[in-house]
């Protein structure tokens, strides 16, 4: 006799389980029970049916009861729901729900697939009646009409996972005004904080207001305006609210049969997709899972899962022995221009588990363009990849514009054959220049992390930068003067790497030395040349590009829109542009530059070199798709004396129009430094008075003041009573014949035997002029940077405790450094 099996479900995995079953076995009766009208509808096309995108509503439902009944012969029953299983009798009560009847219908076996719903916790409020949630068709109608009839200017998207950050996208397409809210302090979970960052920053750029590490407190309703107070008291005012701050499984029916379920009630199911009963199957959104990569259990909520999950129970329903290994958490998402995916672990869930960087994993992040970058239209990704020593690979995350999805696919399938990071460097992937490099972003990944685990570089991560101790280490910049000149990491001095084989003995070879560039591959060739030199040396991951978004606030609502992409003519400060007439009248007439397909530096040194060329009151207008250019071309025109217009976006490119001249040359400005640096070599008392009043004097005039004291110059910073530290025999002597503090500091000349030291004393305080260690005192208080030379306090046996306190040790590149901020430097 054949079987007769029930459906609860009739969406991503109701639907193809009942279809593939159907297809191996023409005999088995099969029911399909549906609470909502619809079946088979395209849950994932829902935001963009709203935002426009999506035009026709038809186009949502991806099958109807009558032609999937027709097609295969089942059995669809809409709006009939399951409300309890008998699983002793093998029955289902099912309630009619246009006639509210209830009958029963028994089973051989029987499938759940009942999916999730919206999380509504009980905040006060949340019953408002322009609070949503998005979920299914009538939700998607509810949303619609709520758009189209109450004239919507603003609305509040409450969480920024994928469902929320599409809403986000679709309301803002709408021209409404939106506010983006989510407790943790990131959106977009399966990636990590860095490349959420870049998320953050784009979608800041679109003008959305975002609102991270904030929950809600309450919502009030009134006169159709909803207003959201925040957990840290600010208050938000909205047309309408989306929520979208979760969700959990349907598994009440698996309870009521007495399933196994997991503690936030996933139905637990074994490999052949079994419940604890043995006719009971589970897929979909209710299920937990396999982890694949770990083998943890774990909740997926995805359609790839639940519809590939529908095949291999309709399998074994028919007999075939089919097996889920499990789901690895593959996804990708469009936020405005950006795609982001990810596979696989991310390192916040391998921290979690308690796995430690660098011993149990290790990550690489490149920067490759999505094809060769002299044919038009190439974009740069954000592309990371998480391996273990013996490279097995991870997981990974990329962010970008173009053949994002593509690279996530590839890394996805590699880990799905257990690939390692070696794997990634032979695969042979499609190339022509239209599409990939020779070098796939895929093979680069590859080869990068295969240089980490061989140390022929050692990384230094974006999260680690501000805790470096500049006592030990030396950070170098090693990009061009013009990328400097937008930007760099405190504390950096600068050497472009083309002069780092001439310039590398001004880096102490005692020290660590830290480089990084704008993505981390010139940083990588400025490593090569000093590690085969005979330094430690770090390459920061990312370069300066991905820490200068870690470390920026995408919250901060005075962070000029000008970020990244300016929509409208405004301004570093944010205010509207006022665009002269002389200047709209250029406009017409600008001269074009293409720098699309370059990666930064590209644009703008391209935009530095041409600048020259043209005479004042020209307007240039650069084309590039690198996202960041219009940031640095604004920043750069203001550093170099050139007028900031405008940006805008020309389909997938970034415009920027630049007019020459029209503002003070900031760079020079820059250049001069605000800092004023001395070397203090002389222990001499003369000297040292004239060293500490031009140092109170720079205080005065705002300057920021580095005083490097070397050799002699470091008896003045001893203290005058004796300290007991352990010294050789020689660094005694040393210490006996040095003077020990000020008031044993000697005039340079004419001290005659001590006598004229003691009258210059005599005549400084007859004339009220302060004393050596009252300028020295006041020159502290006043911010000045006292920095004692360790190597001279090395060589001359001077102890870090002989030292007065408010001291720093450093070394000749901390001073050089400081020197690169500063206008002049004295040698005293
Ligand atoms: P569903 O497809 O949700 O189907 C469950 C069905 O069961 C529902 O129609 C429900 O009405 C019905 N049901 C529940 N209980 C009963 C009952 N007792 N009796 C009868 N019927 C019942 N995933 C991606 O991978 N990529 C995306 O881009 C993506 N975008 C999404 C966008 C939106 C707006 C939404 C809502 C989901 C999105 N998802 C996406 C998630 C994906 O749709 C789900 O993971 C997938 O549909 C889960 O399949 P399922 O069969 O478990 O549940």
């Amino acid at each position: 006799m054949s079987k007769k099996v029930l459906i609860v479900g009739g969406v991503a995995g109701g639907a193809s389980t009942a279809a593939r079953l159907r297809r191996l076995d023409e005999s088995i009766e099969i029911i399909m029970f549906e609470r909502s009208p619809y079946i088979s509808f395209a849950n994932c096309g829902l935001p963009y049916y709203i935002g426009g995108t999506i035009k026709d509503r038809e186009a949502l439902l991806l099958q109807t009861p009558e032609a999937m009944h027709a097609r295969f012969n089942i059995d669809i029953r809409v709006e009939n729901e399951v409300i309890d299983i008998d699983p002793i009798n093998k029955t289902v009560t099912v309630l009619d729900i246009k006639r509210s009847t209830k009958y029963e219908e028994s089973y051989d076996e029987l499938v759940l697939s009942p999916g999730s719903t919206p999380i509504k916790p009980p905040i006060p409020g949340i019953d408002a009646k322009n609070i949503f949630s998005l979920w299914n068709i009538p939700d998607t109608d509810r949303i619609k009409n709520y758009v189209t009839t109450h004239n919507i200017k603003r609305a509040t998207v409450i969480g920024g996972g994928f469902i929320g950050i599409e809403m986000v996208e679709n309301l803002h397409d709408l021209g409404v005004e939106v506010d983006l809210v989510e407790m943790a302090d990131q959106v977009m979970a399966p990636l990590d904080y860095e490349l959420a960052q870049l998320i953050h920053s784009h979608i800041h750029s679109q003008g959305v207001h975002l609102h991270l590490k904030n929950g809600v407190q309450s919502f009030s309703y009134k006169q159709g305006v909803t207003t959201i107070k925040l957990q840290d008291d600010t208050s938000i005012e909205a047309d309408m609210v989306i929520l979208s701050i979760g969700i959990s499984p349907n598994s009440e029916l698996g309870k009521l049969a007495g399933l196994n379920l997991n503690k936030r009630g996933g139905i637990i199911v074994d490999d052949h997709m079994k419940t604890s009963d043995p006719n009971i199957y589970a897929l979909g959104d209710v299920v937990e899972v396999t982890e694949y990569i770990s083998g943890d259990r774990a909740m997926i909520p995805l359609a790839g899962p639940a519809n590939k999950q529908g095949r291999i129970v309709a399998n074994n329903i028919a007999g075939k022995d089919s097996i889920y290994e499990g789901s690895q958490g593959t996804s990708v998402a469009k936020i405005f221009d950006f795609t982001v995916a990810s596979t696989g672990l991310n390192e916040k869930t391998l921290q979690r588990d308690g796995h430690v960087y660098g011993v149990d994993y290790f990550v690489s992040i490149i920067q490759p363009k999505s094809h060769a970058g002299y044919y038009p239209g190439a974009y740069p990704m954000t592309l990371k990849l998480i391996f273990n020593k013996e490279g097995k690979v991870l997981g990974a995350q990329n962010v970008g514009i173009e053949g994002v999805e593509k690279r996530i696919d590839v890394i996805a399938s590699a880990i799905r054959f257990n690939g390692t990071i070696y794997d990634l460097q032979r695969l042979e992937l499609a190339y022509a220049p239209p599409y990939s490099s020779a070098k796939d972003p895929v093979n680069m990944i590859g080869f990068a992390a295969e240089n980490i685990l061989d140390n022929s570089q050692e990384v230094l991560l974006w999260r680690d930068i501000d805790q470096l101790d500049l006592e030990t280490t030396v950070l170098v910049d090693v990009r061009e003067d013009v990328e400097v000149q937008l930007g760099r990491i405190n504390g950096a001095i600068h050497i472009p790497v083309n002069d780092l084989r001439d310039r590398m003995s001004e880096l102490p070879k005692d020290k660590t030395i830290v480089l990084y560039c704008a993505v981390g591959v010139r940083g990588y060739i400025g490593a090569r040349i000093l590690k085969q030199a005979g330094y430690t040396v770090l390459n920061l991951v990312g370069g300066y590009t991905l820490y200068k978004h870690y470390s920026k606030d995408y919250t901060n609502p005075e962070l000029s829109p000008t970020e990244s992409l300016v929509k409208e003519e405004v301004g570093l400060d944010g205010q509207k542009l006022h665009v002269s007439p002389v200047i709209s009248a250029n406009l017409e007439h600008a001269i074009e530059l293409d720098a699309c397909g370059l990666q930064c530096p590209g644009p703008i040194m391209k935009l530095a070199t041409k600048m020259p060329e043209l005479t004042d009151g020209d307007v240039l207008k650069v084309m590039a798709t690198d996202p960041g250019f219009p940031v640095d071309a604004e920043a750069w025109a203001k550093q170099t004396g050139n007028t900031y217009v405008k940006s805008a976006k020309e389909g997938k490119s970034y415009v920027s129009y630049i007019q020459k001249g029209g503002r003070p040359n900031q760079a020079n400005v820059l250049n001069q430094g605000n800092g004023s640096t001395q070397v203090v070599f002389s222990g001499d008392l003369d000297k040292a008075l004239a060293s500490m009043i031009i140092a109170n004097g720079a205080v005065a005039m705002g300057k920021e003041v580095t005083l490097f004291f070397t050799f002699w110059g470091l008896n003045i910073l001893r203290k005058r009573e004796k300290v007991e530290v352990k010294k050789s025999p020689v660094e005694k002597m040393f210490g006996i014949m040095m003077p020990r503090g000020t008031s044993k500091l000697k005039l340079s000349q004419m001290n005659m035997g001590g006598m004229g030291t003691a009258m210059m004393h005599n005549v400084m305080a007859d004339k009220n002029v302060n004393t050596l260690d009252d300028l020295i005192a006041s020159a502290m208080a006043g911010g000045v940077k006292f920095v004692a030379c360790t190597m001279s306090m090395d060589i001359m046996g001077i102890k870090k405790d002989e030292l007065i306190d408010g001291v720093d040790f450093g070394g000749v590149a901390a001073y050089l450094g400081a020197t690169e901020a500063s206008n002049h430097n004295l040698f005293i």
